[in-house]
């Protein structure tokens, strides 16, 4: 069975994007994520207040991510996984966001959501293309006859983790580690590339 490599994106392969741009603007309150915040809707929701807040529109928040470079050894363990996996990237970014960042990774497929931007630049609300995505896809994907190896970094990764046939943290913080110890975790790419190997391994073997 064809097996389909499933990451997260911020913190896996690119930096948190929100942390980037807090840093670039001198807004402390833009710097929590998902991380901090486990409810999407609550943490998306205080983000587009403090943006509001300070004026600031998309354009503003897209020069600093067309700044940003993904993290180093990403680009070439994303081709290394390419030649093992289907790769599917599943994120809860937004694809006004990710552009850049993807043209570096090569332009992996990316399920992501979308924002919604007023003609003049302001974001005005988010648009979760559906609830629990990542989770869904590997249902989807399933019920398709793939197999699914996934892995990511925070809260919002742990239902994709648990419904893949294998799941790997990376570079989790350490209450994600304590909460979900049943994931093994790798804290670079050298073991990603092993861990991703052994799961493979087992999974061939269990037919
Ligand atoms: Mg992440």
């Amino acid at each position: 069975m064809t097996t389909i490599a499933c990451l997260d994106l911020e913190g896996v392969l690119v930096p948190e994007i929100w942390i980037a741009f807090a840093e670039r603007t001198g807004i402390p309150e833009l710097r929590l994520t998902t991380r901090d915040i486990s409810d999407y809707d609550e943490l998306m929701t205080h983000r587009l207040r403090i943006l509001e807040e300070h004026g600031l529109r998309l354009p503003d928040i897209q020069e600093v991510i067309a700044g940003l470079e993904p993290l180093p050894g990403a680009a070439s363990f994303i081709a290394w996984l390419r030649e093992r996996f289907q790769v599917v990237i599943l994120s809860d970014t937004f694809y006004q966001f990710a552009e850049p960042l993807m043209v570096q990774l090569g332009r992996p497929t990316l399920f992501c959501h979308r924002l919604e931007v007023a003609s003049d630049g302001r974001i005005t609300d988010y648009k979760l293309r559906m609830a629990d995505q990542k989770r869904q896809a590997i249902r989807a994907f399933h019920q398709l006859n793939f197999r699914c190896i996934a892995s990511g970094d925070s809260y919002n990764d742990t239902n994709m983790l648990s419904q893949a046939d294998a799941g790997i943290l990376f570079c989790p913080p350490d209450n994600v580690v304590a909460e979900f110890p049943q994931f093994p975790v790798a804290t670079d790419y050298d073991q990603m590339r092993e861990l991703f190997t052994e799961a493979a391994e087992r999974l061939v073997a269990r037919g």
